[in-house]
């Protein structure tokens, strides 16, 4: 019989996140899991890393760790350092909020599963679209049967997967469609504020307002109640933007 695999689980939204414990459960039918996690929220921390400052872990249950830490240092110290070469998926979240279209530049959710790619572990994403419901029991269900497709048949090398699950209930459920990343829009602006010193900060919003809705998009899945599975690739290379590049007229051929 083959050996019980080991999952890694990260998020970034930390120990006391949401939709941790839900995700956990499942994912300990499958196998033995670690799990790694911010020891406080680190949502839009991206794929920064720590290397200024010593990383501090602390294992507060058997194989549940805190670090003070970026998701990204989280997996890194997990597939590196703990779970050393017995490694076989990185699982991230349940994210509370979406991760959809231009979030996924910003999302430390992602940028967890990334770095199991770039490690050349499989790994997958799963984000919650809250709404009114906030129920992570189906995300946590479909992270389970989706790790055991993924532990039987892989990932291309250097692809992993940006999963988004809308927060309505079963019975609205319309189905999975494989998408593309859409783009998201934002009321972005800098607001200038006094404070009780005269002296100027700053307050730089990204409030979301919508998302294009297009056929085939991450974003268009989740407002048709379908759960929205992107494939995403470390490679970010535009290669039909090299001819472009070469036109280009510079002070050395
Ligand atoms: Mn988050």
């Amino acid at each position: 019989m083959k050996r019980r695999p080991t999952i890694l689980l990260s998020n970034d939204d930390g120990i006391n996140g949401r939709g941790l414990r839900p995700l956990l459960a499942q994912l300990k039918h499958i196998g033995h899991v670690v799990v790694v996690v911010p020891d406080r929220g680190k949502s839009a921390s991206s794929h920064s890393i720590t290397l200024y400052k010593p990383l501090r872990v602390e294992e507060v249950e058997k194989d549940l760790f805190t670090a003070n830490g970026t998701p990204s240092d989280c997996v890194r110290f997990g597939i590196l350092g703990l779970c050393k070469g017995k490694l076989d998926l990185v699982v991230s979240g349940i994210n509370e909020g979406a991760n959809l279209g231009d979030d996924i530049v910003y999302s430390g959710t992602v940028a967890a599963a990334m770095e199991g790619a770039l490690l050349d572990v499989p790994a997958f994403a799963i984000s919650l679209a809250v709404d009114q419901n906030k129920k992570f029991d189906f995300a946590a269900k479909f992270a389970g049967r989706l790790s055991r497709e993924l532990l039987r048949k892989g990932l291309p090398r250097g692809v992993f997967l940006n999963v988004n699950i809308p927060d309505v209930p079963l019975s609205q459920m319309r189905g999975v469609e494989i998408t593309r990343m859409g783009k998201r829009f934002y009321g972005n602006e800098v607001k200038k504020i006094t404070d009780p010193r005269g002296e100027n900060y700053y307050w730089i919003k990204g409030d979301t307002l919508s998302g294009a809705a297009d056929e085939g998009t991450d974003i268009g899945a989740i407002q048709r109640k379908k759960v929205s599975l992107t494939p995403l690739r470390l490679d970010l290379t535009a290669y039909d933007a090299m001819k472009t590049i070469k036109d280009f007229r510079l002070p050395i051929r």
